[in-house]
């Protein structure tokens, strides 16, 4: 059995658990990595690249039509059929040779299968056919399973044959009607992607639009998605879903509205994917999200790493923050406190320290794609409340700036900043208009490096760009005292 021995098992081949094995084996460790679908994960092949690759054009498109030259030169709608078809490029049209191959190249020995703890230190790997491969780790295991889209229980849901964001991500062909259940980050993007791909689009979000953004940013899209079109049901739930024998969807919401649509589309959040990978081996309950350390060693129930520390979650399944840059953070971190802790050598956790994935907890950067974008980082005005800080919001209408004047004919957009008022330094920021997402990375230095916002104003935006919204900012803020 000694070919069945590695130091590292990695259980998912998603961008973290990659990651994490690329990281062991750099520092000389054989890492074993176990996959049940494809290798690269969701992330490749049903959210990140497929899901972007379905907004990118009507983005585009916008951009030329504010502008008058450039929109003479536009003489026909958005080509669907072409939209989708580079999105099966995007999405490797459902391949993973490329990945395997790189795998390969990186010396990670890939067994396909589901993997599943069978008890310390050992998983076993049962492949589409019903063998099973026992595989030991000699000084780690990371379970990297990531998650799934959560369906909620409502009456002939399940039945109706639901999308999750997996169909949105990998349709074949636009729906003439939409009806998404869910306003968060899936559920707005796909509604921008498919009415501009000409679906008409109804959203139900119980909880209103972006909850978890700056208002001025969700009060932006939700005006956009008005004038797209789209039909927005908010603070009301569906109760029950039926679709009938010709195929249509129908939709009765708390509010007393009946819906008819072609397709009804569940982006209600996620769970994680921990119901089948053995849990209850080290004492822990299936289908739970898996509570880490700060080395992102998995802990048990009562506090205390599992078994004597050897097993790790990395990524979407440890609840952090479900984002892939922030999983493959994680896992550079990861991949190095193994190759530390295998050769006895001390790990760095002091905060910012090599092995610490600090900025999980502070400054964790977002792009939602949707019309107008909106990026952000760390803290927002209610978050920052809600964690006890002394914070001063401050806001600036983007349109003003005139770097985006030029950029767009009509820009329309709003950037804010949360100053931390007893460390005079940023800790959250927002900024919602066409084409911000670029901007985001100088905040996310600005508060992972906790430069005084004193300092801030000898970092000056070049003109004429976007970026002078900084400038505009600290104006608004003032000098501090
Ligand atoms: C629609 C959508 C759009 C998104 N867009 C973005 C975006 O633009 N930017 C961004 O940063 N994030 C985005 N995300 C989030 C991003 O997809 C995830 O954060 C990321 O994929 C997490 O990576 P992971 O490796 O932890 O998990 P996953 O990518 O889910 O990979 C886990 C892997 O483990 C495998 N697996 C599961 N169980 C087992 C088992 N028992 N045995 C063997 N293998 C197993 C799975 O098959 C999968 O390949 C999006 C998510 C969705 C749903």
């Amino acid at each position: 059995m000694t070919e069945n021995t590695f130091d590292v098992v990695v259980i998912g081949a998603g961008p973290v658990g990659e990651n994490v094995a690329d990281g062991a084996v750099k520092g000389g460790l054989t890492v074993a990595i176990v996959e049940s679908e494809l290798v690269g994960g969701e992330c490749s092949y049903w959210a990140c690249m497929p899901t972007k690759a379905l907004l990118r054009d009507a983005a585009a498109l916008r951009a030329v039509r504010d502008l008058p030259g450039a929109n003479a030169a536009v003489t026909g709608e958005l080509d669907a059929t072409a939209v989708l078809a580079r999105r099966d490029a995007f999405a490797s049209h459902w391949h993973d040779d490329g990945q395997v191959a790189w795998l390969e190249s990186a010396g990670i020995t890939l067994l396909r299968g589901v993997g599943r703890i069978s008890a310390a230190r050992t998983v076993e790997v049962t492949a589409a056919d019903g063998r099973t491969t026992a595989l030991t780790a000699r000084h780690a295991v990371v379970i990297a399973t990531g998650s799934s889209a959560r369906v909620p229980h409502v009456p002939g849901l399940a039945d109706a044959a639901p999308w999750t964001s997996r169909e949105a991500a990998s349709a074949e062909a636009v729906p003439g009607r939409l009806a998404i259940i869910g306003g968060g980050v899936v559920g707005t993007e796909m509604a921008t992607a498919y009415a501009a791909l000409g679906a008409q689009v109804t959203m139900i979000a119980r909880d209103g639009l972006l909850p978890a953004v700056e208002p001025f940013a969700s009060d932006l899209v939700a005006e956009r998605l008005k004038a797209q079109g789209v039909a927005l049901h908010l603070r009301t739930e569906p109760e029950s879903v039926r679709r009938d024998v010709a195929g249509t969807v129908h939709l009765a919401l708390a509010d007393g509205t009946t819906l008819v649509t072609d397709e009804v589309l569940v982006a209600t959040g996620r769970k994680p994917n921990t119901s089948t990978v053995g849990l209850d081996h080290v004492g822990l309950t299936p289908g739970d999200w898996l509570r880490v350390d700060e080395s992102l060693r998995v802990l048990g129930s009562d506090g205390t790493p599992v078994g004597d520390g050897w097993l790790y979650a990395a990524g979407d399944v440890n609840h952090r923050a479900l984002l892939t840059h922030q999983g493959k953070y994680q896992a550079r971190a990861l991949g190095e406190t193994l190759v530390a802790r295998a050769g006895d050598n001390p790990v760095d956790l002091a905060p910012w320290g090599r092995h610490a994935a600090t900025a999980d907890d502070c400054a964790v950067p977002q792009v939602i794609f949707t019309d107008p974008e909106i990026a952000s980082v760390g803290h927002t005005s209610a978050s920052a409340q809600a964690a006890g800080l002394r914070v001063r919001a401050v806001e600036y209408d983007l349109g003003a700036v005139a770097g985006a004047g030029l950029h767009a004919d009509g820009y329309t957009g709003r950037a804010g900043m949360i100053v931390d008022e007893d460390r005079k330094v940023l800790v959250g920021f927002t900024v919602a208009g066409p084409d911000v997402a670029e901007l985001l990375h100088a905040a996310t230095i600005a508060i992972t490096a906790e430069v005084p916002i004193d300092r801030l104003w000898h970092a000056v935006p070049a003109y004429p760009t976007i970026s002078e919204v900084w400038l505009r900012l600290l104006e608004t803020y003032g000098r501090a005292a």
